[in-house]
């Protein structure tokens, strides 16, 4: 009998969900079953997903094959016509082993748009307590999304925001802590609408607030995409005051023409990111700022992709993740007059090409200062600004390692322990 296999594709929040998918199946004595936990961002992303789907079940023949995940959600019957598939769940399932016992339903998927309660499995049930090999832990603290950015199918994969109670959140971070994680990363759908559904409607600062003051033993706590238009006043006061907040921020900007973001349905305009990075810099100077792009979204023209382009300069950006925009059925922007595809991929290009310029302008700014590395495997690390770093020596995975940034290489520095 060999021990549940879990595949993550896609997203932190993915990644987080599948270690709780983990210790459940092996809790509840699954065995001989691999579990694909998909992901449904970009069209891309679902033929992966089939593609994973058969090369597993070459690798294990006799294994049971369950998918899952923002794709399954979204097109069960479609996962449950492949005959590779033994059974479908959905992403509230997913979370239950008593669904993983052989013999369920072939497809068991809930309409994800009618969940209300804050996500079941952060109610009752045992905390995850290991991250695999990782130094670093995701946690959960929200699900959902109540938006509706037009070239986004997430919100019907996800369902609406939903968010984890802070003493819940406080009692995961504790429990990896304990385990010897140093560095927590915040994670979900939309972190920015945190505590929307919440009494009292507490802000995700005040849950930033609240955990880095009930878990003192915490060294280290970043957070992943922000929304611009929604970063609260309390977060910008712990970046200015709080140490072990990573001066790193990553902002789900996409764009930044104004005509474009309105075309997305984004909530901030060119200006309000401005702002945003403006506001985080007064509050921490030394604060690096990464940034979501999608490049070549129906109807941009030359001198609108020219805005976003500029932005990295003007907002003083330094990693970029670029995607060429890809048309998501069943979403408004599908249904819009597209950019051919090789504009497409030209402009995304030419956004990696300035990201990659900003990276080398930092990285060149950091050589020959000190930085503390948190080792994720024993020779490379990130900073608290988050940028990579090569040990000239190995050092054990989870340890603090202070060095001198001796040389920057390419998309990371050469870190030379100081003792
Ligand atoms: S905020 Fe927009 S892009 Fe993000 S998950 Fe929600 S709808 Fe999608």
């Amino acid at each position: 009998m060999a021990p549940p296999k879990i595949v993550t594709l896609g997203c932190r929040l993915n990644a987080f969900e599948s270690e709780v998918i983990r210790e459940r199946a092996l809790a509840a004595g699954i065995a001989d079953t691999v579990i694909v936990n998909t992901c449904a961002v970009t069209a891309e992303a679902e033929r992966q997903a089939r593609q994973t789907i058969r090369k597993l079940r070459r690798e294990h023949p006799g294994m049971r094959i369950v998918v899952t995940g923002c794709a399954a959600q979204l097109g069960a019957a479609k996962f449950a016509a492949m005959p590779e598939v033994d059974q479908v769940l959905g992403n509230a399932e997913k979370l239950d082993a008593a669904n993983l016992a052989e013999g369920g339903e072939r497809i068991r998927v809930t309409d994800i748009m009618t969940i209300r309660e804050t996500a079941g499995h952060l109610i009752d049930t045992p905390l995850i307590s290991d991250f695999g090999e990782r130094t670093r832990a995701f946690v959960q603290i929200q699900q959902g999304c109540d938006h509706r950015c037009t070239f986004c199918i997430i919100p019907f994969a996800r369902g609406p925001n939903r968010s984890v109670a802070p003493e819940r959140i406080v009692e995961q971070v504790r429990a990896l802590t304990a385990r010897g994680y140093a560095e927590a990363v915040l994670t979900g759908v939309d972190i920015c609408s945190y505590g929307a559904d919440l009494a009292g409607g507490p802000k995700l600062g005040d849950a930033v607030a609240h955990i880095l003051a009930e878990v003192p033993e915490l060294k280290r706590l970043r957070l992943s995409s922000l929304d611009p238009a929604a970063m609260d006043e309390t977060l910008f006061t712990l970046l200015a005051e709080e140490p072990r907040l990573m001066p790193h921020l990553h902002l789900s900007l996409q764009a930044a023409d104004d005509m474009v973001l309105k075309r997305m349905k984004r909530r901030h305009s060119r200006a309000d990111a401005l702002a945003a990075c403006e506001w985080a810099r007064k509050a921490r100077p030394d604060v690096v700022i990464g940034a979501d792009f999608i490049a070549g979204f129906p109807t941009e023209d030359e001198a609108m992709f020219a805005n976003t382009l500029s932005a990295v300069s003007d907002m003083g950006l330094t990693f970029l993740h670029v995607f060429p925009f890809s048309a998501r059925a069943g979403t408004p922007a599908a249904r819009m007059p597209q950019v051919p595809g090789e504009v497409r991929r030209e402009r995304a290009l030419r956004l990696r090409e300035a990201g990659n310029a900003a990276l080398a302008t930092y990285l060149a700014t950091q050589v020959g200062s000190t930085a503390e590395v948190l080792v994720e495997s024993g020779e490379e690390g990130h900073t608290p600004h988050y940028a990579r770093v090569r040990l000239s020596t190995e050092a054990p995975a989870g340890a603090f390692v202070k060095v001198r940034l001796a040389e920057a290489r390419g998309d990371h520095l050469l870190g030379v322990p100081l003792s």
